[in-house]
This record gives structure tokens, C-alpha cells and sequence, in this order.
């Protein structure tokens, strides 16, 4: 008898909630290629139903006052601790990523949201001076409504806290639309904030396609901000949307980021930087370092100690894996096409450049971490990001020379450099066309606290997290009294 596959519907309201079109999509198993689940393909009436559940919500959830919020928040941080295996092994599943990554961002998840759940203490205000005798002033954030958060798969569970726990402490609620390839960890998260106690309609999950799910959440009047993060290719065409009906937006979008290695830096130290950097989580990252750009007379050390860290690499997602398959069919079929066409550019493969050679993992979305040297610095897999187990080598002769290339492309997300050289380090990091530079490390490794986010065509010039997001979630508002002493 043929298995039953189950299908995620949406959450609206505190429950379960499938499309009365009852139109599915089908989600594979990034490893094995089987069918996994079917998701709800969400229309657009779908979504107005998520909204009206968040606009119904919102007087209430915006009344509790900062700490209350927080402390319910601090009861979904508990649920996520309670249930960060169960989590972890969803996200493992439905992205392909060994239990370590799974279980490493779930917990940076969790972190992200005890972060949030304690601003509830905090979500401090200004008092400010006046040049008018008795006159006494100060700001408070207030919400901004229901909030349209939509995210991709790379890093699910990431994500999905990254945006919610701040939206929701600064009192909005929230209608998320869920990546197509990772939709049951969504429905997890809202399931935990029910048993959590947080109230219904508060938090709601639309799954289904960017078109026309997330769209309809884009245009619908009533959703007072959008904080998206994908391909820059989509955020463009939100930012013209919610510029146009004046919709508060933060666009967290595409990098293609460089990591420079100087002449003094230690090798072994920035061989395995730029092997995680450009591998880890299968290259499926915002801040992964696509691009190495190396000193000429390094060059050939470099290049001959990297190819041999990446030909140690594990394939797979048995524990201790380095990478496991890319998230879906069309993904790697796309990173397998743009090889190719590299080739004809000029470009030499160092290694992997296909699919792996192991039966075990024939039928995965498994592309091979692979290295391209020779590709002119205009030559499109140079500068476009491709979001797969690919990078780039380019030779330089000089740290000016470094900079021009590391700064030669659209995006500007996150940068390294690998020095011994404060002065060196100091000069670029000033220099690069980046929100975040790193000396000595990967450019990937963002915090809570810290904000995060890029130059030119990786965003729109907001930051989350860190403080910074509480400019995304919140409307600062200035308050004045005025004191009369006469009527003392
Ligand atoms: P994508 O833009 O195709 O999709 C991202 C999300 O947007 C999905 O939920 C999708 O359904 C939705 N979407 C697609 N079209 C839409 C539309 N017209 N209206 C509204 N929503 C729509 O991106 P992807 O391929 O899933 O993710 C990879 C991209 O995300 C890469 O470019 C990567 O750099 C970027 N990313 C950026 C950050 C960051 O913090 N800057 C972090 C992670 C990923």
C-alpha cells in the first residue's frame, strides 16, 4: 500500500489551516530525492485570511506592555529549548544538513530569541534636552501593525527568529511566509508558540510559492512592514512595491563576498577560513565567501593547500559531514549549468566541478565543493552570487589592488581579510565595500546583538538583528510636556 504523504498546511489563528483550493507542491528530501511532504500552495485569499488574523490580533498584543510581551516570548524560548532536538532534526531533513549544522542553528536560533525576549526589559527610549524653559521630552517605540516576514531555507530556523522574536517584542504581529523548501519547520516553530501561550492570531504561517503567496503578502495595504530576505532579484521588486504604498521595508539580499589572503598570513589558519566560509552549509549562505582573492606569491601555496582541505571534505549527513546536498533539484541543476558555462569562459576547475562519484549519494542534490581559478574579474561567476559549493580564485599583487577587486562587484554584504598586520587589516576593513569585515576569520559569523546586513545590492540599508532591527519593527515617537510652575 502506498505511504500517505502528509501535507503542511498554513497556521492561521492558532491552528491548522489548508486552502480551500487544496493545490499542494511537493517537497523532496534533499538527500535521497524521495518525496518528503506536500505543502499548501497559498492564493492570495489565503494569505488576506492570515492578515485579517494578525490585524485582529494586534490590539491586544500591542496593549501588553513591553515586559509582558517578553516574558511571554521567554516562554517560547523555553518551548524551543524543550523541543531544540525534535527542531534540529526537522531542519536536518528538510535542508540535508548533518546533525551538527542542524543542531548548531538551532541553538543559534535560540539565542537570537532569548536576546529578544529580554528586550522586553529594555526597548529603551531617549529623554532629550529643549531650548524652551520647562519643556521636558522623550521618545518611546510603539509597533507599526502586522508585520509581513518572509524567508528563505538556507538557515530556517535562523531565520525565522532572526525576524519574528524583534517584531514581536515591539508589539506587531506577525503573518511569516515560509520558504518552499522548508516548510514543516514554520509549522513547528507555531506550534510552540501555542503551547507557549503566546495568543492566537499573534503569530500566523502562510506556506506555499514567492508568486503568489509572498506577493500577496508584499501588496496587501494593511501589512505596515515587510522584512524580507532573499535573492536580490526579489527584493527589488519589493522594495518598488512597498516604496510605492510607503510600507516600511528591510531587505536582506545576495552577497558574493571576498576574502582576501595577504603575503604574512597564516596559511593554515586562512586555508581553513575559506574552506568554511565558501563550503559550509553547502555554500547555501548569504555571508558565504565566494570569491578568495590571494597575493601573487602566496598564490600557488595557497592554492595547493586549500585543494587539499577541500578533497578532505565529507559529503553527506552523517554526523560529522562537512556538507550535505544543496536544498532542491532546481538549485543544483542551476549551480551545474553555471559550472559549465564557467568552463567556456575560461575558467580551470581544481576540483569537484559536478556531482559526487559515491552511489550512496546518486540520488541527492549533492553538487561537489568545487574551485575556479582563471575567470577574468568581470566573467559573471566572478561577480553573481550562485548561492551553491562554488568558489572562486583570483590572483593579486598588492593590498590596493585587493581592495578594488574584493569592492568590483554589485552586493557588498560581508567581507575578510587574512593578515598579521593591524595596519593592513585596519586599512582594508575601512575600505571594503561591506555591513560586516572580519580580520582573520570567515566571512560568515554574525551574533544577535550585532546588526547585520549590506552596501548596494545586498539590501536596502537596514540592519537586523542587534538594536538596529528595532528601527525595522518600531516607529519612534517623541513626547513633550510642558511644565508650568506658575500653577504650582
Ligand atoms: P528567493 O528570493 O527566491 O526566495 C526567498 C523567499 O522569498 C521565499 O520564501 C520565496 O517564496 C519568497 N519569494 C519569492 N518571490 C517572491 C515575491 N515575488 N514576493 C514575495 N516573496 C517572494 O531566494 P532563495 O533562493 O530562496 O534564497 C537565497 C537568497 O537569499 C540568496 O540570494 C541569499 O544571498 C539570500 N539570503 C540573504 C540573507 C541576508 O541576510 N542578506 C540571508 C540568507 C539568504
Amino acid at each position: 500500500m502506498a505511504q500517505e504523504i502528509h501535507v503542511i498546511p498554513n497556521w492561521i489563528n492558532g491552528c491548522e489551516h489548508y486552502p480551500e483550493t487544496k493545490g499542494t507542491i511537493d517537497k523532496f528530501n534533499p538527500h535521497t530525492g524521495e518525496l518528503l511532504c506536500r505543502v499548501a500552495d497559498s492564493s492570495s485569499a489565503d494569505v488576506a485570511q492570515a492578515v485579517t488574523a494578525a490585524a485582529l490580533a494586534f490590539p491586544a498584543w500591542s496593549d501588553l506592555t513591553p515586559v509582558g510581551r517578553g516574558q511571554i516570548l521567554s516562554e517560547i524560548v523555553a518551548a524551543m529549548k524543550r523541543h531544540a532536538d525534535k527542531l534540529a532534526d526537522c531542519i536536518a531533513i528538510e535542508t540535508g544538513k548533518p546533525p551538527q549544522d542542524a543542531k548548531g542553528e538551532t541553538g543559534g536560533a535560540i539565542l537570537q530569541a532569548e536576546y529578544w525576549a529580554g528586550e522586553g526589559m529594555r526597548l529603551y527610549g531617549r529623554s532629550l534636552t529643549s531650548g524652551m524653559p520647562g519643556k521636558f521630552s522623550h521618545t518611546v517605540r510603539q509597533p507599526r501593525g502586522v508585520a509581513g516576514l518572509i524567508v528563505p531555507a538556507n538557515t530556517p530556523i535562523a531565520n525565522i527568529a532572526w525576524k519574528t522574536f524583534p517584531a514581536l517584542i515591539c508589539g506587531n504581529t506577525v503573518v511569516l511566509k515560509a520558504a518552499e523548501d522548508s516548510p514543516r519547520i514554520a509549522q513547528l516553530f507555531a506550534e510552540l508558540t501555542k503551547e507557549a501561550g503566546l495568543p492566537d492570531g499573534v503569530f500566523n504561517v502562510i506556506q506555499g510559492r514567492g508568486q503568489p503567496a509572498g506577493a500577496a503578502l508584499v501588496t496587501d495595504e494593511r501589512v505596515n512592514v515587510i522584512s524580507f530576505t532573499g535573492s536580490t532579484g526579489v527584493g527589488r521588486w519589493i522594495a518598488e512595491v512597498t516604496g510605492k504604498r510607503l510600507a516600511r521595508v528591510s531587505l536582506e539580499l545576495g552577497g558574493k563576498n571576498p576574502l582576501v589572503v595577504c603575503d604574512d598570513a597564516d596559511l593554515e589558519h586562512a586555508v581553513h577560513w575559506a574552506a568554511l566560509s565558501a563550503f559550509s552549509n553547502a555554500g547555501q549562505r548569504c555571508a558565504a565567501g565566494s570569491r578568495i582573492i590571494v597575493f601573487g606569491s602566496i598564490y600557488s601555496a595557497f592554492r595547493d593547500k586549500l585543494l587539499a582541505k577541500v578533497s578532505s571534505l565529507k559529503l553527506g549527513v552523517a554526523a560529522g559531514c562537512d556538507l550535505g546536498p544543496v536544498v532542491s533539484q532546481r538549485q543544483q541543476q542551476s549551480i551545474l549549468t553555471a559550472i559549465e558555462t564557467t568552463k567556456a569562459q575560461g575558467g580551470r576547475v581544481l576540483c569537484g566541478g559536478g556531482v559526487p562519484n559515491d552511489p550512496e549519494l546518486e540520488d541527492g542534490y549533492y553538487v561537489q565543493p568545487t574551485v575556479i581559478e582563471g575567470l577574468a574579474t568581470n566573467a559573471e561567476l566572478s561577480c553573481k552570487e550562485l548561492f551553491g559549493p562554488v568558489v572562486t580564485l583570483h590572483e593579486v599583487d598588492s593590498l590596493e589592488q585587493a581592495l578594488q577587486l574584493a569592492n568590483a562587484t554589485e552586493y557588498g554584504l560581508t567581507a575578510a581579510i587574512h593578515t598579521r598586520s593591524v595596519d593592513r587589516a585596519m586599512w582594508f576593513a575601512q575600505r571594503v565595500k561591506a555591513g560586516v569585515a572580519n580580520v582573520n576569520m570567515g566571512t560568515y559569523g554574525s551574533e544577535p546583538h550585532m546588526p547585520f546586513g549590506g552596501f548596494g545590492a545586498s539590501g536596502n540599508g537596514t540592519r537586523e538583528p542587534g538594536i538596529e532591527a528595532l528601527d525595522v519593527y518600531s516607529e519612534l515617537k517623541s513626547i513633550s510636556f510642558l511644565v508650568r510652575p506658575q500653577l504650582l
